[in-house]
């Protein structure tokens, strides 16, 4: 009997005390709580941890406790002053370990795999050169507000300060990239750094780092192992009723009010469409918030920001008012100063660029409907004219763009194949550059898939680790990675990770044979094109030697038929694909 987590709540579904299985639920069923559907629901754990076994560890006791608390997946590169918990690891059958070529592919996977689930995944590295390689991963997670889990390796008590081989001042070194960070230096503190870190992740939404001087891992110790329930706070909370009332009010009075989803509407599409269609109003999102709602829904008007759509992009200057919910007003949305209603979770993020007229603090999947059950419905048909006017030319915009018979291919025709022909529920994983620029832009989602992405690093090389943990996680999901030539090459090594475990990931390279992007903006402000070509290099090469599926598309006509086989392999495949580097031509 297994027991199950709401990412968005902490509500914990047993399977054992509801005497049903939680794969046998209904589709309609929700979390009791706080109203999110099945697919915000991670698995806890499968049976408690057996108690009390004689003999066990330090490094036992530290992932039997972690691997309770739901974390299944320690991502990382073996070495020296991490034998005890790799052992460990090895012993406990809920929990695996991946090994990658480089520690950033293992953060960078923890990240995704974080804001993918709503859960935490681990990585373990070595003192020194391991954890400092984990670094870019990690910035990302702690940008993205993805929980993740550092088990760090340290040299042995004696030698952090006198230092030793592999010794770096590392409790420092990870003090600004943490929410939690300790260092493991006796036995009696095993169950509660283990439980604190995977409770701090989650609930501030950040990195968690344990360091783990390599004596302490070997020590004899035993101790029970804690259950998750009862040991979170539950976060189905919101403001009481007269705010909510107020803010009801500004929508009321609002003639041309704009819904603005972020990453924190997670799972919520169908409450977003019902306060939408209420105050008769469009929703636009942020590009990480993209799907969310189904793109192709009359009332989404696209993305707001650097890839948005003119719909979105009209409808937010002409706004009088914008309920923003879930959104951190970020550089890249960009958007503009207005009346605004704001739900965020984070009491931080609220007026946090410009001040709003009310300041829901909560759960949006709690206040979400509270604020549509006290708003006045609405009737506005020439609201609702203009916004499906408006919309109609942006995607006959995108149509026009994906032409099959451009030569080199263009990147709109590649989305717009992708589109047309992977599955209803794929998950994506975006590199950054051109490619990720065109997915946000030309890519219409459906709210059954999944997108993941670097957001505020915007950190190239994270497409590839993106994917790896994507299939992990969602072993029976098309994964499609959508990367370019130049972030690709940071973290190639691993493409041999996802054919060591089986995992069939479909890479998607927009081989521009630049830094395209750079490119861009050296065009934009005025530069000479300057060190941003690359040197070419044949990925489907690549993937065929390394005992992949390699595809080579050098002309339009053959892509869809390279989609096609892409999308039937068993293997870890890329579809290197020669695109114009241009935008427009
Ligand atoms: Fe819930």
């Amino acid at each position: 009997m297994a027991k199950y987590r709401c990412t968005v709540c902490n509500y914990v579904f047993d399977e054992e005390k509801e005497g049903k299985k939680f794969a046998d639920l209904p589709k309609e069923w929700v979390c009791p709580v706080c109203g999110v559907p099945t697919s915000s629901f991670v698995l806890l754990a499968e049976k408690p941890v057996e108690a009390k076994k004689q003999g066990r560890t330090v490094s036992e006791v530290l992932v039997d406790q972690i691997a309770e608390w739901g974390v299944t997946y320690v991502f990382g590169v073996p070495g020296t002053s991490t034998l005890g918990v790799l052992d460990a690891i090895r012993k406990n059958s809920k929990i695996k370990y991946i090994q990658v070529r480089h520690e950033e592919v293992a953060a960078f996977m923890a990240s995704a795999y974080g804001k993918l689930t709503g859960h935490v995944a681990a990585c373990l590295s070595v003192s020194g050169p391991g954890a400092t390689n984990l670094a870019t991963g990690l910035y990302d997670a702690s940008l993205d507000c993805s929980p993740v889990l550092v088990l760090s390796g340290m040299v042995a008590r004696q030698f952090i300060g006198p230092g030793s081989i592999q010794e770096i001042d590392q409790h420092s070194f990870f003090e600004p990239i943490c929410v939690f960070n300790k260092i493991l230096m006796s036995e009696n503190q095993t169950t509660m750094l283990a439980t604190l870190a995977v409770k701090t992740a989650l609930l501030d939404r950040g990195v968690s780092n344990i360091g783990i001087p390599n004596d302490v891992q070997k020590l004899p110790y035993d101790t029970p192992i804690l259950p998750f329930e009862g040991r979170m706070p539950n976060l189905a909370f919101g403001v009481e009723e007269s705010v909510i009332e107020k803010a009801a009010q500004a929508i009321d009075f609002a003639e041309r009010p704009v819904v603005v989803a972020g990453f924190g509407c997670q799972g919520q599409g169908n409450k977003l469409i019902e306060l939408a269609t209420k105050i008769c109003a469009p929703i636009v999102t942020t590009f990480r918030a993209k799907g969310v709602v189904d793109e192709d829904h009359p009332l989404l008007a696209g993305c707001h920001g650097g890839i948005g759509s003119t719909a979105a992009a009209e409808l937010v200057t002409k706004a009088d008012l914008l309920v923003v919910i879930g959104a951190s007003f970020s550089d890249f949305t960009l958007l503009p100063q207005k009346r605004t209603v704001q739900i965020d979770i984070n009491m931080k993020n609220i007026a946090k660029k410009y001040p709003v007229e009310v300041g829901l603090l909560g759960n949006s999947a709690v206040l979400i409907p509270k604020l549509t059950h006290k708003a006045q419905e609405k009737k506005n048909p020439a609201y609702l004219n203009e916004i499906s006017r408006l919309k109609e030319a942006w995607v006959k915009q995108l149509s026009k763009e994906a032409d099959a018979s451009a030569r080199p291919i263009r990147a709109p025709y590649i989305m717009k194949v992708l589109h047309d022909k992977v599955a209803s529920d794929a998950v994506f994983s975006l590199d950054v550059g051109e490619n990720c620029w065109w997915f946000g832009r030309n890519f219409q989602m459906k709210k059954t898939q999944k997108m993941v992405m670097s957001g505020l690093l915007a950190s190239m090389g994270s497409g590839l680790p993106g994917a790896l943990a994507a299939a992990l996680a969602y072993p029976k999901r098309q994964v499609i990675c959508v990367t370019g030539d130049g972030g690709f090459t940071q973290v190639m090594g691993d493409f041999v990770t996802a054919l060591k475990y089986n995992l069939p990931i479909k890479v998607f390279l927009i081989n521009n044979k630049r830094l395209g992007m750079i490119m861009q903006e050296q065009k934009l402000e005025g530069y000479p094109s300057n060190e941003t070509e690359l040197f070419d290099y044949n990925f489907a090469d690549f993937a065929a030697h390394s005992g992949g599926v390699g595809i080579k598309v050098t002309d339009p006509s053959q892509l869809e038929a390279a989609v096609d086989k892409a999308l039937a392999a068993t293997k870890a495949t890329i579809v290197d694909i020669d695109t114009d580097p241009r935008r427009f031509p």
